[in-house]
């Protein structure tokens, strides 16, 4: 993969970077700005080294036309706050607007383009449309440098047609994430754990069968336990559950017992009478969840606290563990525990710690946990599990 050294002189040069940028907002204000901080590296390099730099990135899910509440205007504040230098702002992607403050850039200076998907060109199943998109972004600028690592599983303009358009390398930051990876793929020490958790089972099918083949325990926990409990013939009342998973989930516990892999689901869990933050909640055994004084219409939300203490245990005894999806739901504090307690774990353990997810590095931050904790938190949730899934991720295939 080609990274900065591979571009030359940049003094002077316009150099269009592909940041991911897309950070929780909450009335207009940034709640975790873990991937604004994780931008930075690549941006400083850069500075330093008297490029003029154009970031662009999405922010939400837009659809193809700009709206208010998914403006990039308040990264551009706070980035420039974290970077201790001016950041401009564009309320345009492409267009004469942007062409002239993009010309107006002086070396070292940064310069932050509307929400990419204001455009319907960005995520394009057209390949022609995205690629005169990327042209558009492509216009005046000498480089282009890939750094959103939470973008290259996608085939979107600015990720695989921009790569293309122009001189192209990966940032500091997709480098970073890749060695993390590869670490986890090529040689894990062990024991290798994987927590998983998360709303869906069938998000993350293709990464539970990968690893079966690689780790020696896998930990479930989330609503995805409950298509795993319903698969052991377990009644879940109403709970998550993705009857049409049961199959595929019977035979991932299979191929588990076959090769010797540990899935350890919760012996306990927390049911609530309602998906609700001030809903009445009680601990029950996983195996009698209809048991509960809410009978058939209770709600696992969270992991109970001896499988917790479970999990943890096995944490603390692993050398390698990557973590990817909550335990519970997490944003409500009376079903938080369970990501808590995991989270402790991780963070006390002498191995070798990976968080991936978007919600799920939002759960540590959120729950008051410093990154520096972990060995790394991932800013690439589907990324990180495509890529542990094994497959080729096209942002990362135009970098080669
Ligand atoms: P990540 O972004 O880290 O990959 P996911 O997007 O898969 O994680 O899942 C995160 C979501 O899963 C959270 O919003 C959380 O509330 C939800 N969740 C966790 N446990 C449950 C549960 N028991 N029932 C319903 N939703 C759950
Ligand atoms: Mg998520």
């Amino acid at each position: 993969m080609r990274t900065l050294d591979t571009l030359g002189e940049l003094r002077s040069k316009t150099v269009v970077i592909r940041c991911d940028l897309n950070v929780p907002l909450k009335d207009g204000e940034i709640t975790d700005d873990g991937r604004i901080r994780a931008s930075l590296a690549t941006i400083r390099e850069l500075r330093e080294a008297g490029a003029r730099l154009v970031l662009i990135s999405h922010l939400g899910r837009p659809a193809g036309v700009p709206e208010e509440r998914y403006s990039l205007r308040p990264v551009a504040v706070r980035m420039a706050e974290l970077l201790g230098a001016p950041v401009g702002f564009c309320a345009e992607t492409v267009g004469a607007e942007a062409e002239s403050a993009r010309a107006a850039l002086g070396d070292g200076e940064v310069l932050l383009l509307e929400n990419l998907r204001f455009n319907p060109g960005e995520t394009s199943k057209d390949e022609a449309e995205r690629r005169a998109f990327a042209a558009r972004l492509a216009r005046g600028a000498d480089a282009f440098v890939s750094d959103g690592f939470g973008v290259v599983h996608r085939r979107q303009a600015s990720v695989t047609e921009l790569a293309e358009a122009l001189p192209s390398a990966a940032g500091r930051l997709v480098e970073a994430e890749l060695g993390v990876l590869r670490r986890l793929t090529d040689h894990p020490d062990r024991p290798y754990t994987v927590v998983l958790g998360g709303s869906k089972v069938s998000d993350k099918l293709g990464v539970i069968s990968h690893l079966l083949e690689r780790v020696d325990t896998l930990l479930i926990g989330g609503g995805m336990l409950f298509t795993f409990l319903a698969a052991q013939g377990r009644a879940v009342g109403a709970s998550l559950l993705e009857a049409d998973q049961l199959d595929t989930v019977r035979g991932y516990l299979e191929t588990a017992a076959r090769r010797g892999v540990r899935i350890v689901l919760p012996s306990d869990v927390v049911v609530a009478e309602a998906f609700a933050a001030d809903a009445a909640h009680e601990v029950v055994a996983a195996d009698a969840i209809e048991s509960s004084s809410f009978g058939a219409s209770g709600i696992g939300l969270d992991i109970g606290p001896v499988s917790a203490a479970a999990f943890a245990a096995v944490i603390a005894e692993s050398e390698t563990v990557f973590w990817n999806g909550p335990m519970g739901v997490f944003e409500m504090p009376a079903f938080a525990a369970g990501t808590r307690t995991v989270a402790e774990a991780l963070a006390e353990t002498d191995g070798f710690t990976v968080v991936g997810g978007g919600d799920s590095a939002a759960a540590v931050r959120a729950l008051g946990f410093d990154d520096a904790q972990f060995g790394h938190i991932s800013t690439g949730g589907g990324a990180s599990l495509e890529f542990l899934e094994g497959k080729t991720l096209p942002g990362l295939e135009v970098l080669a």
